[in-house]
């Protein structure tokens, strides 16, 4: 990894507290453009509260977040326009159910960016090709499939353009004939350049797709590596316990 690469996100010494329960202690995270960094580890180490201090969903009592070497700052407006950068998948879908998959995708560019309508069906159909839901379009989410709905979700992050896509366990909610098609779409991304940062339980996507595997206990960074160092030579004891469990 050479300094001339652009980093995307840098979390400096971000702590993170839900009363008296300590959640993440100082947790320093630096991704490049382009870079698939997957985090994995146990239910409760504060995975998706890492991922939800990066775009302000949550607010870290303490440290820093940079956001395209820009510091984010703890307002309200910057905190917006940060987030029209980073795009964020959830394991619920959060699709509004009164409206089409596409008027689910237009609604940021409309509503947010303020695009006139027709610019942001283009926009919208040519992201829902790509995620294969063009034909879905006029139909209501009810109707579709979770891997389906979620293809939706990701298209409707896509539409804005974020130069950061974040994934909270995007198929842990998914029947397991669906999750195919999701991680197809993700790992098209990153083939594509997108910098993302994903929690999944999918060690064979970690495996194919990711640059960097995080490694999360208790709310610290454990370690961290290539996929190999990971998964084939794990230095730390908590690592080996966590890997022989699920894999
Ligand atoms: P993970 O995603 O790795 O399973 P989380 O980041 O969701 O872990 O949660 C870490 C810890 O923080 C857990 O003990 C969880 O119960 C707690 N927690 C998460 N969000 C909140 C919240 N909004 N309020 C109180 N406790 C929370
Ligand atoms: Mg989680």
């Amino acid at each position: 990894m050479t300094n001339e690469l652009k980093t995307m996100v840098k979390m400096e010494h971000i702590h993170k507290s839900f009363g008296k329960l300590k959640v993440l202690l100082g947790v320093n995270l630096t991704v490049y453009e382009g870079e698939v960094v997957v985090i994995i580890g146990p239910s409760g180490s504060g995975k998706s509260t890492l991922l939800r201090c990066i775009n302000f969903l949550e607010r870290s009592q303490k440290g820093n977040v940079y956001i395209n070497g820009k510091i984010v700052e703890r307002k309200e407006r910057a905190i917006n326009a940060m987030r029209q950068n980073v795009g964020m998948v959830f394991q619920h879908f959060n699709l509004f159910p009164h409206m089409t998959v596409l008027e689910n995708v237009i609604e940021g560019p409309t509503q947010v960016k303020k695009i006139p309508k027709k610019d942001a069906v283009i926009t919208g159909e040519a992201i829902l090709e790509k995620v294969g839901l063009l034909d879905k379009k006029d139909i209501y989410p009810v109707m579709l499939s979770g891997g389906q709905k979620q293809r939706v979700a990701i298209a409707r992050a896509l539409v804005m353009n974020p130069s950061i896509m974040l994934f909270d366990e995007p198929t842990s909610a998914l029947d397991p004939e669906l999750v195919g098609d999701v991680l197809a779409v993700m790992k098209d991304l990153a083939q594509e350049g997108m910098t993302m940062v994903v929690v999944t339980h999918e060690m064979g996507f970690a495996k194919e797709v990711a640059d960097r595997v995080i490694f999360m206990d208790e709310g610290i960074i454990v370690e961290e590596g290539t996929p190999e160092e990971i998964f084939d030579r794990p230095s730390e004891i908590r690592t080996k316990e966590f890997l022989s469990k699920i894999l």
